[in-house]
């Protein structure tokens, strides 16, 4: 038996910054890890796609600027491409996590946790025990629909998704969520014959209605052949082995692949809760401190909790579960559905707090403020036709900006602003001091605040 201060379980993003903290604070922590460190983040969701969707990305935006665009020929290099996300997810080897790990002095364990009672975490015939906490960081993994048969044909999870060796002749997408459709424009960018299907009436459905429609018409665009509102009822594998997805419509799409995306599950059926008693294969639920059923031993963090499956969000958890741990008096203040959240399409939304549906559902006397970010002069320099759009949805009773919708080329970078005017409750009668430089699409703020004004 081995006995440390802090257990973590999972080594995800979520995991490592809750760990790390401890470790630095002077505490004894074990970090058990079944798979990679670094999690599902580093290497088969947020990095990967990200390199898979950068090569076209920055070729779109060259070929919208006289000057740069004469200077290129031809389209993305697929293999040249591939080769740069093999590097950006270390070819599925953690190696280069391992030096951070040992210099905060964590105790690495590799393996399957499995809890055998308070405090107390088996790794195969190894006891370990926790003084002071166990902190359960493990994350999610593909939910499979309830499609008779899909799961035994093995389609593609995010993980296929993100690290396949070759593009496929044609792959369907199954949900048009964030993953379907970043993933939908970087396979069809690679040369994949790319086919996307949303149930729902809309892709992105819980984004404003602009932003579904400005990325599913890019995706057209593409060549991405977008179904929306049309609900898979059927899978089978042709003799040639290619995948035939019936929908509702009656409509068939064929295809070499066949991508999952139409949610996340806990990573919560392996885990022994029911020693502690918890129930096996549930998202666990947690308080503001993430502490789970308020006991002062457990805490819960990141995708596992089920509050915002976004990886800055399980880092902000990881933040306070690990002050709440070393006795400071923090919750968190904002969490879940209104965290900032980015879908790296293009246009990219960005996009922080309410939507104009979700603010009057939860009752606030809310109104749009839009504005086009074409009619910034710094929209100028990142190429003609670009698509752009900024939504600010005001509290008109608090005069406070309860949420803000981007849409455009490398808008992510400029979602912050808006984060820090929500978290910090900026009036917006103070906002019009903030001074956006010349010649950038942050003028777009002050036509916002222009029209709140009149
Ligand atoms: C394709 C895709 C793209 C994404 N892009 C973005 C993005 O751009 N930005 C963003 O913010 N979010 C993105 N996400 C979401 C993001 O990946 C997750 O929110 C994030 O990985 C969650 O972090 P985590 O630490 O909770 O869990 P994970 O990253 O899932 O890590 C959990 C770790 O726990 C380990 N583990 C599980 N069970 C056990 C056990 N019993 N014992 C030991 N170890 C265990 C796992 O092996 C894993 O390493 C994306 C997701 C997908 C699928």
């Amino acid at each position: 038996m081995i006995e440390h201060d802090v257990i973590v379980i999972g080594a995800g993003p979520a995991g490592e910054v809750c760990s790390g903290r401890l470790a630095q604070q002077g505490l004894d922590v074990a970090l058990i890890e079944r798979e990679l460190v670094g999690g599902e983040c580093s290497f088969y969701a947020c990095m990967p796609s990200k390199a898979l969707l950068r090569p076209a990305e920055l070729l779109d935006e060259v070929q919208r600027v006289p000057g740069a665009r004469e200077a290129t020929s031809g389209g993305v290099d697929v293999a040249a491409a591939l080769k740069r996300r093999d590097e950006v997810i270390h070819s599925l080897d953690d190696s280069a996590q391992l030096p951070w790990v040992e210099q905060h002095g964590i105790t690495l364990i590799r393996g399957q946790a499995r809890f055998d009672g308070e405090r107390r975490v088996r790794v195969d015939d190894q006891l370990v025990t926790a003084r002071r906490a166990v902190v359960i960081a493990v994350g999610s993994g593909a939910a499979m629909p309830p499609i008779e048969g899909l799961e035994a044909l093995a389609p593609w999870t995010n993980r296929a998704g993100t690290t396949a060796k070759r593009a496929p002749a044609s792959l369907t997408i199954l949900g048009g969520g964030a993953v379907g459709c970043e993933l939908a424009q970087a396979w069809s960018s690679l040369g994949s014959e790319v086919a996307l299907v949303e149930a729902l009436p809309r892709l992105l459905a819980r984004e404003e209605p602009f932003a579904s429609e400005q990325v599913a018409a890019a995706l057209r665009d593409r060549g991405v052949d977008v179904h929306v509102g049309v609900r898979a009822t059927a899978v089978a594998r042709a003799r040639n082995g290619s995948f035939e997805l019936t929908l509702d419509d009656q409509s068939v799409l064929s295809s070499d692949e066949l991508l999952v995306a139409t949610g996340r599950r806990p990573h919560t059926d392996d885990l022994g809760l029911e020693t502690i008693d918890l129930e096996p294969g549930a998202t666990i639920r947690v308080d503001d401190r993430m502490r789970v059923n308020g006991r002062d031993w457990l805490y819960a963090i990141g995708d596992v909790n089920g509050r915002a499956l976004l990886t800055h969000a399980g880092k902000y958890q990881a933040r306070i579960a690990s002050d709440v741990i070393i006795n400071r008096d923090v919750r968190a203040s904002w969490d879940g559905a209104i965290s900032p959240r980015v879908v790296f399409t293009e246009p990219q939304v960005a996009a922080v707090g309410h939507t104009l549906e979700s603010a009057i559902e939860a009752g606030v006397d809310a109104r749009a403020i839009d504005a086009k970010l074409a009619g910034t002069a710094g929209a100028s320099f990142i190429g003609k036709g670009a698509p752009g759009t900024a939504r600010f949805v005001v509290d008109d009773e608090r005069e406070l900006m309860v949420g803000a919708t981007f849409t455009g080329v490398q808008v992510a970078e400029s979602l912050h602003a808006a984060t820090i005017a929500i978290v910090g409750e900026v009036p917006l009668h103070r906002l019009t001091h903030a001074m956006p430089t010349f010649p950038t699409r942050s003028e777009v703020w002050l036509r916002l605040l222009e029209d709140y004004d009149h």
